[in-house]
C-alpha cells in the first residue's frame, strides 16, 4: 500500500476475479476507504462501469491490468482516460501483463506499476519489482508506511547507498538481471510481447481447428493466458488426467469454475511445438473418453 493514506484517500478498485478481489482485501486490511467495481467474471471493463463513478470523491484507482484468473485484459486507454479526467492516483498491478501485453506506463499515466519475477520474466518467485512515478515518490515521503518490512520510504532511502534495507532474494535478482539481458539481446520488451502474442494466437488457432469440446473466452483476452470452458465434461478430471498421463500441467481454476473451466499459460519457455504437443494430448484424451460427461 505505501502510497495511499487511510485518512485522506478513497480508492476505487476493479474486482473482476480473484486478483481484483485480493486488491480489495488489501485495501480493507490497511483500512483504506474504498468502493469496488464488481465485474461479472470474464467481463471486460466498459466505459459505463467507470462513468458510474464520474465526479465522485475518489482519489485513487487500483486495477490489475490483466485479471489472470479470468484471462481478461482490461482496456488501458479507457482506464487512463478516466483517471486523467478524474485526477485519480493510478496503481496498476501489471504482474501478468508485464512483457506479455502491450503496455506503456508513461502513456497510461500510471503512478505505480507492480510487476513480479514469476510471470513473463519467467524467473522463480521471490521478488516483485515496483516502479513509482514522481507523483508516487512524493506520496511515499508523505504517507505513513504501514509495515516495517514493506516500507517504500526505507527502500528508497537505502537505494541511495546502493542497498536494500533487508536482505532480498539475491539469487533471484541475479536471475532477473540475466533474463533482462537476454530479453534485450532478443529485441527488448516489444519483441517479447510480440512473441507472447504469437504463442497465444498459435494456441488459440490450433484449439479452434481441433474441433475439441472446448470454448475459449476471447473477449479482450490477455496474451499471458487462455481461459477455456469445457463443453459437457469435468475440467478437474481433464486437468488431473493431463498431469498423470502426459506430464502436462494445465492451470486448474478454483472455486465455482473448477469443474467447468481451466487455463493454459503462454508465458515462460513455451515454444510453438509445446502448443502442438498439448493439442495432440487433448485430442488423445478425448479419444480415451476423458471428455465424456
Ligand atoms: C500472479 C499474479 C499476482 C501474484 O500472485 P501470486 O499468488 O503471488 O503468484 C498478482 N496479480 C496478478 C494479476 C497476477 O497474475
Amino acid at each position: 500500500m505505501g502510497t495511499l493514506d487511510p485518512r485522506r484517500d478513497k480508492a476505487l478498485v476493479v474486482d473482476g476475479g480473484s486478483f481484483g478481489r485480493r486488491f480489495r482485501e488489501l485495501l480493507a486490511l490497511h483500512g483504506i476507504p474504498h468502493d469496488a467495481i464488481e465485474l461479472e467474471h470474464g467481463a471486460p471493463l466498459r466505459v459505463e462501469d467507470l462513468d458510474a463513478y464520474s465526479g465522485g470523491d475518489h482519489t485513487a484507482f487500483l486495477v490489475n491490468l490483466g485479471e489472470t484468473s479470468q484471462g481478461v485484459l482490461y482496456d488501458a486507454n479507457l482506464i487512463a482516460d478516466f483517471c486523467k479526467r478524474e485526477d485519480l492516483f493510478l496503481v496498476v498491478d501489471g504482474i501478468s501483463s508485464f512483457l506479455a501485453d502491450p503496455f506503456d506506463m508513461g502513456e497510461m499515466g500510471a503512478d505505480v506499476l507492480i510487476t513480479d519475477a514469476q510471470k513473463a520474466l519467467a524467473c522463480p518467485p521471490g521478488v516483485a519489482p515496483i516502479v513509482l512515478s514522481p507523483r508516487a515518490l512524493e506520496r511515499v515521503r508523505r504517507v505513513v508506511q504501514p509495515c516495517s518490512y514493506f516500507n517504500l520510504g526505507l527502500m528508497l532511502e537505502n537505494q541511495l547507498r546502493g542497498q536494500t534495507p533487508f536482505t532480498p532474494a539475491v539469487g533471484i535478482i541475479l536471475q532477473i538481471h540475466e533474463r533482462l539481458r537476454q530479453l534485450q539481446e532478443a529485441g527488448g520488451a516489444a519483441a517479447e510481447v510480440a512473441l507472447r502474442a504469437s504463442v497465444a494466437e498459435d494456441f488459440r488457432r490450433r484449439v479452434s481447428e481441433s474441433g475439441l469440446p472446448l470454448e475459449m473466452r476471447l473477449t479482450s483476452p490477455s496474451n499471458a493466458v487462455t481461459f477455456l470452458k469445457t463443453i459437457g465434461f469435468s475440467a478437474r478430471r481433464l486437468v488431473d488426467d493431463m498431469k498423470e498421463t502426459y506430464g502436462i500441467w494445465l492451470c486448474p481454476n478454483g472455486g465455482e469454475g473448477a469443474e467447468t473451466s481451466f487455463r493454459v499459460g503462454h508465458i515462460g519457455e513455451h515454444p510453438l511445438s509445446d502448443n502442438a504437443l498439448l493439442v495432440a494430448a487433448l485430442l488423445d484424451a478425448q479419444r480415451r473418453g476423458i471428455m465424456r460427461p
